[in-house]
Parts: structure tokens; C-alpha cells; sequence
């Protein structure tokens, strides 16, 4: 009886790549010039046979200690195969884990522990703030696990737009004009914005900044929290229709968010534990058309 040619089938068949060729990738892009020790930076390594799962594993001749291909990646210690993880993150800009998992045949919560090491390392990709800085905000839905209902008053009671809470937590993005890298910072609420702002982005800043906001109130103590920093600050009265001055404007921030609400479409709801990781993960797709080989090639702790 011949196999019934269904998606999944097709996605095995078909989209799988080589696993042979996804470990020269894997050493093209963390070692350009010759395997390096992950452990002690020695290029006096000598091949050492195969992991069960096809991984070249090598021996260090300088501190005597053994690796693979995978050693200190997101890869290493991970069950699935190997040419499957390189289809998982080719995938997860465009498909949502549930329909990844079910073209791999894959248990669901398997496929999603790698997703969220993925979202995990993207994270750290550093984007550099400077110059003229676009600053917007947006409410993007996501689930509400992990929040207690609270009534129908104080949802009234609730001045502030946005909160975790009520499935809408509020997302402040950034836009480096210059370079037109995005960052996405996920808050419970804006309440917390003036204070938390410069403990997440202070790191991040080179030299002084032009930002550009609307007239919305959380960002009136942005001088005041970060001083100095701020060379000027210019708003958009988008309230009395107006939605540029000149280069004053935040449209490349909404032009985000209409990236960002595309993206979050496919998942139903995401809780908001791991949406600062989806918002990162996205990011990076956005700000780096090398994304795949930034993440592949990241070194993690070994
Ligand atoms: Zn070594």
C-alpha cells in the first residue's frame, strides 16, 4: 500500500535538508577559520570519530578536554534531529509551533522547549541606540495565564491603556532611526514604563539621543529618567491629527507593529511569560538579514 501524501509527509520528504550539510554549515559559521576549542580557544584539535547523532567530535590537544560540532550552541543536549532544529527556526518566522510540530510529526511541547531556546538566544542579540530614536507603543493581544480576572469596576478603574492582565500588555518599541533596527520592550503595564525604561535600555545607549514620541503621558518623564542622555525630545500630536513634522514622526515604529501584529496573528495567544521572547525573536528576523546564521553560530553557556 502505497503512503497518503499529506503535508506532513511532504515537509519529511521533501523540506528536510541534509543532515551532513547542516553540520558544514554549523562549522562554516562558527569556525571560518578552522575548528576552534569551545572550551579554551586552541586550534590544536584533532577529530575524534562521530556523536551518535552524525556530529563530528573532535579532541583538544591543549587542555585535553572533547567537543562536536554542537558544543556551546543552541543544538547541544537537544534530542531532535539535527536537520529538523535547522527546519524548526527556518520555520518560525512564518508558521506557529503547533503546525511546525505536526508537519515534524513531533511532540508539540518537544518542539516548543527548542522554540523558546531560540527566542531565549535572540535575545541577546544587542541593539545599539543611538542617534535619532523613534519611541511608540502598541497592544498587541496575547493570553492572559497567570493573571487574576478582575472585575468588570476596576477594569473600568483601569486609566492606563494596556495591561497584562486583561490579555493586552503593553509593548514600548524602539526604532533606531539610522539603522531602522527595532527593539520591542514587553511591560505588565505603563505604569512602570519611567521607571523601568532606563534599567532595560541604559546598556544600550551610545552617545546622546534625539527621540521622537507622540504626546501620550508616559513619555513625559523620559528627560527627567535618563538626563543628560537626551539631547532633545520631539512629539507628535497624533490626538490633533498630525503624524509628522518634518523628520519628526514615530511611522517607522508603527511600520513595526504591523509586522508585529502579522506574526503574533498565527499563535492564539501567547502567555505573557514567553512573549518578550516571540517580541526578541522577531526583532532579530527584522534587524538582520542574517538572522539564521546570528542564531546558529550563537555561542551559549557550555
Ligand atoms: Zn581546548
Amino acid at each position: 500500500m502505497t503512503e497518503k501524501i499529506t503535508n506532513d509527509v511532504i515537509a519529511r520528504k521533501l523540506f528536510l535538508p541534509d543532515p551532513e550539510e547542516c553540520y558544514r554549515i554549523i562549522r562554516q559559521t562558527r569556525w571560518p577559520e578552522g575548528v576552534i576549542c569551545p572550551h579554551c580557544g586552541s586550534k590544536e584539535v584533532q577529530k575524534n570519530g562521530h556523536t551518535p547523532k552524525g556530529a563530528q567530535k573532535y579532541h583538544c590537544k591543549n587542555c585535553g578536554k572533547y567537543f562536536n560540532d554542537l558544543t556551546g550552541t543552541i543544538f547541544d543536549h537537544h534530542k531532535l534531529p539535527i536537520n529538523e532544529v535547522f527546519y524548526i527556526i527556518w520555520s518560525m518566522p512564518h508558521k506557529s509551533t503547533k503546525l511546525i510540530a505536526e508537519e515534524l510529526n513531533r511532540n508539540y511541547q518537544a518542539v516548543l522547549n527548542f522554540v523558546h531556546k531560540v527566542q531565549k538566544t535572540a535575545g541577546n542579540s544587542k541593539v545599539r541606540l543611538e542617534d535619532v530614536i523613534e519611541i511608540d507603543e502598541v497592544y498587541p493581544h496575547a493570553g492572559s495565564k497567570g493573571f487574576k480576572k478582575e472585575s468588570q469596576t476596576e477594569r473600568q478603574a483601569q486609566t492606563w491603556q494596556g495591561t497584562a492582565k486583561f490579555g493586552k500588555p503593553p509593548v514600548v518599541t524602539l526604532v533606531v532611526r539610522n539603522t531602522g533596527r527595532v527593539l520591542f520592550l514587553l511591560f505588565e503595564n505603563l505604569r512602570e514604563f519611567p521607571q523601568k525604561f532606563k534599567q532595560r535600555v541604559g546598556n544600550l545607549i551610545v552617545g546622546g539621543l534625539k527621540v521622537f514620541t507622540d504626546e501620550y503621558s508616559i513619555y513625559d518623564s523620559l528627560k527627567k529618567g535618563l538626563g543628560s542622555i537626551i539631547i532633545s525630545h520631539e512629539r507628535i500630536n497624533h490626538s490633533g491629527k498630525e503624524f509628522a513634522r518634518g523628520e519628526v514622526h514615530v511611522n517607522t515604529c508603527e511600520n513595526r507593529h504591523s509586522f508585529l501584529r502579522t506574526y503574533l496573528r498565527k499563535y492564539r495567544g501567547v502567555s505573557f511569560r514567553w512573549l518578550q521572547g516571540y517580541l526578541d525573536f522577531l526583532a532579530l528576523v527584522l534587524n538582520n538579514r542574517g538572522w539564521f546564521s546570528e542564531l546558529i553560530s550563537a555561542r551559549i553557556h557550555i
